[in-house]
């Protein structure tokens, strides 16, 4: 079984298609998304679709139950908001609709999946450091965790009941240990690499890895200063912030 892995994507297109495109080479036999497929960025809809035609397993992020009113936008910063505001106007009832029926968490034999720390997934709590890290792998009852949210990269494995940071993007898993792992952002990297990141997990030769990829910035850009979001938001692709 091969699984794509991919996390906030926030209605970049130009990321979306180039990842989606990057997949086809992949043999992937399930596509697993782990939330904040809108905010931010000017393509909510086209995005949305996209989703939906690989139909993926796929949880919640906050932006997405922001956009369906389902997490209050006070919850959200100034930038994040607006572009929230935005994207409620332009979303259809069915788009709206399919952003609020995502579920909290994703469970399977191989993984498990939300949006942020596995422990309490409707908190939204961001995996900056070891100690939340190890809220999550505590609780986990796969040999793989699954979070985005921060937009910044990691794996992680549990030894004596704590988490260490591996160095490397492509990891071979070892039997009887549990990974945790952030599969990036598609559309807003936040690790001062603007790539696009993206995640292929093969169960059968127990690799995981994290994959970055150039997409055309400059038109995800043009498309936010010509939809009147935030300039920040158009700046910071181009920085990976
Ligand atoms: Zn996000």
């Amino acid at each position: 079984m091969r699984y794509g892995i991919f996390s906030d994507v926030h209605s970049n297109l130009e990321a979306f298609e180039a990842v989606l495109d990057a997949y086809k080479k992949e043999k992937i036999d399930q596509y697993i998304f782990a939330g904040d497929i809108v905010g931010y960025g000017a393509n909510p809809k086209e995005c949305i679709k996209l989703l939906r035609e690989i139909n993926p397993q796929a949880v919640c992020g906050n932006h997405d139950w922001g956009a369906a009113e389902k997490t209050p936008l006070d919850y959200f910063n100034d930038y994040a908001r607006q572009a929230l505001i935005w994207t409620r106007d332009i979303l259809d009832e069915a788009e709206i609709r399919y952003l609020a029926d995502l579920k909290l968490i994703y469970k399977d034999n191989d993984l498990t999946v939300a949006h942020a720390s596995l422990d309490d997934p409707q908190a939204f709590e961001y995996i900056l450091d070891l100690q939340t890290a190890r809220k999550s792998l505590e609780i986990l009852e796969t040999p793989l965790g699954i979070v985005g949210h921060s937009h910044v990269p990691f794996i992680l494995v549990e030894e004596e009941g704590y988490p260490r940071a591996l160095k490397e993007y492509k990891v071979k898993l070892q039997e009887g240990k549990k990974y945790l792992v952030n599969c990036g952002s598609v559309g807003q990297p936040r690790d001062l690499d603007p790539r696009a990141a993206y995640c292929v997990y093969d169960t059968q030769d127990k690799t995981i890895e994290i994959k970055r990829l150039e997409y055309d910035i400059k038109t995800a850009q043009e498309k936010i200063l010509d939809a009147g979001l935030p300039k920040n938001l158009a700046y910071r692709l181009g920085q990976g912030t």
